[in-house]
């Protein structure tokens, strides 16, 4: 159920044809302005009925790939080229993402960590609630880019966990994979709110390279294709997409001591348990015997800590992906849609056997709850005969 509290507000119109772009306005009281707003980018790009997507980025404010090619689609795409409704918010977090911080610097709110949100909270709580809301209810996707970020570089991924919606059969299975996250991301507010939900993991380590934007940008166009926002051809995928599977804690390492970070490994590596991940220099008694960090399990290298200082518990030195080979029959269905992102990875987050039995495909923009105009595709995905068609405004 919507809440209707928010105190944020659109300077643009939703439901109108065209493309607008403007504010969403987060009052913001304080001593240098009585009445002041922090002004939070917006665009929307409609044209007649169809798919209903939002796109984000700058959850994380210093992620900056997604930033920049949101910013360029707002620029380059035009309503003709719509189908249905596109909103776009470039930096959702905008405090953060105008400080290149992942957390806002007005209250150290971690966005990604803070839904549903609190419609009288801080700026952060109060952007939280209002995609929740406010955005996720009125929309049949999101799509969510982030990248490494400062501290971290990421082979480029396309992130999915499984959303926890009525046609899913189980729990919510992406925290099963990470419980530390909760009920707290985006990722569940989509469950809650009934939202295919896709994000991705593109490279990182607080800049963009020419590499990582071709993958975003591409991959943007090409999920819009595929849920029919987008007519016309996809641009060919970046790369072919490697299935692969983080299941639990041991596909991570840790730095075990404080000090200074010598990797050992490279992304892309594959390594077997007990493989020597990192050397960690004892910062402040040079003359100490290093600790060495090694991988718990076999796998691939897939993300990697960038700040060659660490400290024990907050620093995540490597990540990895196992590849997807036992993936049941069920779950494949859902194979395809993750690669029409066209990384050069697509990591399935689970760690239970619940995860296995998740039918519903990504791209599947019917719902059992909730109506739209839409009808309920025979086979559950997207581009079918059963398919709801586009009704475009001339
Ligand atoms: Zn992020």
């Amino acid at each position: 159920m919507a809440r209707s509290r928010s105190r944020l507000t659109a300077e643009i119109d939703f439901d109108r044809d065209g493309k607008q772009h403007g504010f969403i306005r987060l009052p913001y009281s304080v001593h240098r302005s009585a009445y002041g707003w922090i002004p939070i980018p917006v665009a929307c790009i409609k044209n007649g009925d169809g798919p209903r997507v939002l796109l984000m980025a700058g959850n994380h404010g210093d992620e900056y790939e997604g930033q920049v090619a949101l910013g360029k689609l707002i620029r380059s795409l035009e309503a003709e080229e719509v189908c249905g409704r596109i909103i776009i918010l470039p930096s959702a977090n905008f405090p953060a993402a105008m400080a290149g911080m992942r957390t806002s610097p007005l209250d150290e709110g971690n966005l990604n960590r803070s839904f549903p949100g609190d419609p009288y909270g801080g700026p952060t709580a109060q952007i939280a609630d209002y995609i929740e809301s406010v955005l996720l209810p009125q929309c049949d996707f999101v799509f969510d880019f982030h990248s490494g970020g400062s501290s971290l570089t990421y082979v480029p991924s396309a992130l999915m966990r499984r959303p926890q919606t009525p046609e899913t059969l189980g729990a919510p299975v992406a925290y099963l994979v990470d419980a530390a996250l909760g009920d707290h991301t985006l990722t569940a507010a989509a469950a809650r709110a009934e939202v295919r939900h896709m994000s991705t993991e593109i490279a990182g380590g607080g800049q963009v390279t020419p590499t990582a934007l071709r993958i975003m940008e591409s991959g943007i166009r090409r999920v819009l294709t595929k849920v029919e926002a987008l007519s016309g051809e996809p641009p060919p995928a970046a790369a072919e997409t490697r299935i692969m599977q983080v299941r639990g804690q041991d596909y991570y390492v840790y730095a075990p001591d404080p000090g200074l970070f010598e990797p050992l490994v490279e992304l892309g590596e594959e390594v077997t348990a007990g493989t020597p991940a990192a050397i960690i220099h004892p910062h402040d008694t040079p003359w100490r015997e290093p600790a060495i960090a090694a991988f718990g399990r076999a796998g691939t290298v897939i993300c990697k800590r960038v700040p060659g200082r660490v400290e024990r518990g907050w620093a995540h030195v490597f990540g990895m992906g196992a590849e997807a080979r036992q993936q049941p029959m069920r779950t494949r269905r859902a194979i395809p849609s993750i690669a029409a992102f066209g990384t050069r990875q697509a990591a399935i987050s689970t760690t239970s056997s619940t995860a296995r039995t998740v039918t519903t495909p990504l791209f599947d923009r019917t719902r059992s709850s909730r109506s739209r105009s839409s009808t309920r595709s025979s086979t559950g995905s997207i581009g079918t005969r059963s398919s709801p068609r586009c009704t475009r405004s001339r």
